[in-house]
């Protein structure tokens, strides 16, 4: 448990039952750095987890380097950055989470994956320990049905970049309990988020609304009723949106956005989610978006 005070932030409780957790991250990438980061700003103890070790190295000089973000725009003292990072400790091996209260799955968006992962936590970690996952996509009841605790499961979808984005989305699988739903959204609210609850449907509220929108843009192109710099400037000028969707789509990656359409078509079985023909078209062709160097615009 921490021998340190806790930072005052706005909207963190001076004492509450959601003091004193010790967090485990399961996972070191783009989600997992940030959420290591928020909670170790916050004034927790966090153990990150990831199998590989360069993933780790990578996830403390990213959190570092945001951390000086932050210094610079007045958002941290340079004194508790210091502190923050002596607050982190990194592990390759799951079972090092067994000290958490509050474990939160960031690994690799794969259900195979998360499954395994949770059964393992499930033999590994405190009986009484919450087990949330960051996933996009996954059922929250499916994963919690491969533990021994399901009403201690619970959804906590961050956005990317965390440390920036206000919003966590808490989503409730059947079995969740509303102390559980209750101990996260504290949390979540002392690292100064803001939390919506939903329950578990296919793509929760986020990516049920945004996706459809992504992919309606990409119909509007595949159709030609607009080039992609007009669809994208209907959108941000029109609806004041910070970026065009095809722009969005490239930088979430369109492989995602595929993947996340088939769990809406699949998972609700409405013709209006079927993925648009050219996005299917875009990931066969290895054009990615930002991160293969193409997708709907070229980043070479
Ligand atoms: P990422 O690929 O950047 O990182 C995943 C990390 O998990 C990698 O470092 C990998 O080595 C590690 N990993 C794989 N298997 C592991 C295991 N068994 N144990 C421990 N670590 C393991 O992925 P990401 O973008 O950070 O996404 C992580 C999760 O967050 C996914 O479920 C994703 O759907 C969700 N998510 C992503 C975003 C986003 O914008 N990237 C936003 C919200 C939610």
């Amino acid at each position: 448990m921490h021998d340190h005070q806790r930072p005052s932030e706005p909207g963190n409780p001076e004492s509450n039952m959601s003091d004193n957790l010790e967090i485990a991250v399961i996972g070191a990438g783009t989600m997992g750095n940030g959420i290591a980061h928020v909670f170790a700003v916050g004034g927790y103890r966090v153990t990150m987890v990831d199998v590989v070790e360069e993933a780790l190295q990578r996830a403390l000089a990213t959190i570092s380097a945001n951390m000086d973000r932050q210094i610079k725009k007045g958002g941290l003292a340079p004194a508790e950055k210091e502190a923050a990072l002596a607050r982190i400790e990194t592990e390759r091996d799951l079972a090092a989470s067994s000290g958490a209260d509050l474990v939160i799955e960031a690994a690799t968006e794969n259900r195979d994956l998360k499954f395994e992962i949770f059964r393992q936590l499930d033999e590994s970690a405190k009986r009484d320990a919450i087990l949330a996952t960051n996933t996009s996509s996954i059922s929250i009841t499916e994963i919690a049905a491969q533990t021994t605790r399901p009403e201690r499961v619970v959804g906590m979808h961050f956005m990317n970049p965390v440390p920036v984005m206000k919003l966590v989305e808490v989503i409730r699988g059947l079995g969740t309990s509303d102390e559980t739903t209750n101990l996260v959204t504290e949390v979540a609210q002392g690292l100064g988020k803001t939390v919506a609850t939903v329950e578990d449907y296919p793509g929760f509220v986020s990516n049920r609304v945004l996706m459809p929108m992504i992919n309606e843009a990409v119909f509007c192109l595949m159709e030609g009723v607009a080039d992609r710099e007009s669809i994208d400037t209907v959108m941000k000028l029109g609806m004041n949106h910070p970026l065009g969707p095809l722009a969005l789509a490239d930088l979430i990656g369109l492989d995602t956005c595929l993947a996340i359409m088939e769990v809406l078509h699949q998972g609700l079985g409405d013709g209006k989610y079927r993925p648009c023909p050219l996005l299917r078209k875009y990931v066969a062709a290895g054009k990615l978006g930002r991160k293969s160097g193409e997708g709907f615009y070229s980043y070479s």
